[in-house]
């Protein structure tokens, strides 16, 4: 999709949420499990949240990075508004480290290393519905970063009847949880792998906080979410841990959590493994559908297993090719055939053309 055509303007300093002061001008971002303690003038692990005169800065906030229409089902999201655009964007930086990014050019950047757009959280819904977009997601880069400016672009969008949605690693506190994801109506999740080894050597984090994060959208929150496992060629790909991975899903978070394994392709410093081959995503597939996982999809490769099907009697339900719904045959989101209820978001939004519901604030596009 093309990129959207934005004036470039630096963006003013936004001051952040989620820190306190420490003794000699260092401040503490409780943000991320990471818990940077950040002297003057440094930033934080993921660049841009930055220490100025003992006080926590937001670089990412109106400064956005990337901005793209893309297919919902690119996020991945299968049970969620199919077939809809959904406007995506992306800042700066990132609270993992992950060996095998494949946004590396905006994550691994610092601010001043990107070219930034500035674009007031007013602004983002008129640009959305200008294209056509039924949601927003925060994406490309790991969005907990930026939250400050999400919550300031979901309130904006809410009046328009737009949804929002995260796509994220899961990397962030009980604290901020909760005044993100009051305002969000999905997520993707990738849950990397099912090894602390794998998160401590590949992604420089933990594995214990992102289950945790799961367990609060579950149990805490009516977000509908879905969760990748992007499969690396010997890093994660045993049968073993993808058995270990699909019984904790099933266990804590039910067995209608859509679960997407995708392809892996060599990037970043990640070059010398070879692409996942597709024979390894249908075996996992094969084990999760065992386990008793309802919707088990694959992706980054051309695959009947982007279909939907409906567990109890297999009729296809929605038919994909890559990232484009050719066929939805849900009604009122029951199964044609045997009328069972399939689990997701399927009703289509009616966002308003410009003009928020009641008590919204219109903006001017210019
Ligand atoms: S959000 Fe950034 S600055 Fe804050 S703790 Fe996480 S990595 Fe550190």
């Amino acid at each position: 999709m093309a990129e959207l055509n934005v004036l470039q303007v630096s963006p003013a300093l936004h001051q952040a949420q989620w820190w306190e002061a420490q003794p000699n001008g260092k401040v503490h971002c409780y943000l991320c499990p990471r818990h940077c303690h950040i002297g003057r003038g440094q930033a934080g692990f993921c660049f841009i949240r930055t220490n100025h005169d003992g006080k926590l800065y937001s670089l990412g906030y109106g400064a956005p990075a990337a901005l793209q229409i893309d297919p919902i089902e690119k996020k991945p999201l299968n049970h969620f508004l199919p077939g809809s655009r959904v406007f995506s964007m992306g800042t700066a930086g990132c609270n993992m480290g992950c060996f095998f990014c494949q946004n590396w050019d905006i994550s691994k950047s610092r601010q001043d290393q990107v070219n930034a757009r500035a674009v007031p959280p007013g602004e983002v819904p008129l640009l959305a519905l200008q294209n056509g977009c039924e949601s927003l997601a925060f994406t490309y880069n790991e969005p907990t970063i930026w939250g400050e400016y999400i919550i300031d672009i979901c309130k904006a969008a809410k009046p328009y009847g737009l949804k929002t949605v995260m796509v994220t690693n899961g990397y962030i506190t009980r604290e901020a949880f909760h005044d993100i994801y009051g305002y969000i109506d999905a997520a993707n999740v990738d849950l990397k792998a099912f090894t602390e080894t794998f998160y401590g050597k590949i992604t420089l984090t933990h594995l214990q906080p992102v289950l945790d994060t799961l367990l609060l959208l579950k149990r805490e929150t009516a977000v509908w979410f879905e969760l990748t496992n992007l499969m690396i060629p010997t890093l994660n790909d045993d049968p073993e841990e993808t058995r270990k991975l699909t019984d904790w899903i099933l266990d804590h978070l039910g067995p209608d959590v859509p679960l997407h394994f995708t392809a892996f392709h060599p990037d970043f410093k990640l070059r010398d493994k070879p692409r996942t081959p597709p024979e390894t995503l249908h075996r996992a597939r094969q084990i999760a559908l065992e386990a008793g996982l309802h919707f088990v999809y694959e992706g980054n490769i051309f695959s009947d297993a982007a279909n939907t099907y409906c567990p109890s009697c297999g009729t296809i339900l929605i038919e994909r090719s890559w990232h484009s719904v050719e066929a939805n045959r849900l009604q009122a989101g029951n199964c044609p055939q045997c009328r069972s209820a399939i689990p997701g978001v399927w009703k289509r939004a009616s966002p308003l053309g410009g003009k928020p519901a009641s008590g919204g604030k219109g903006v001017s596009a210019e």
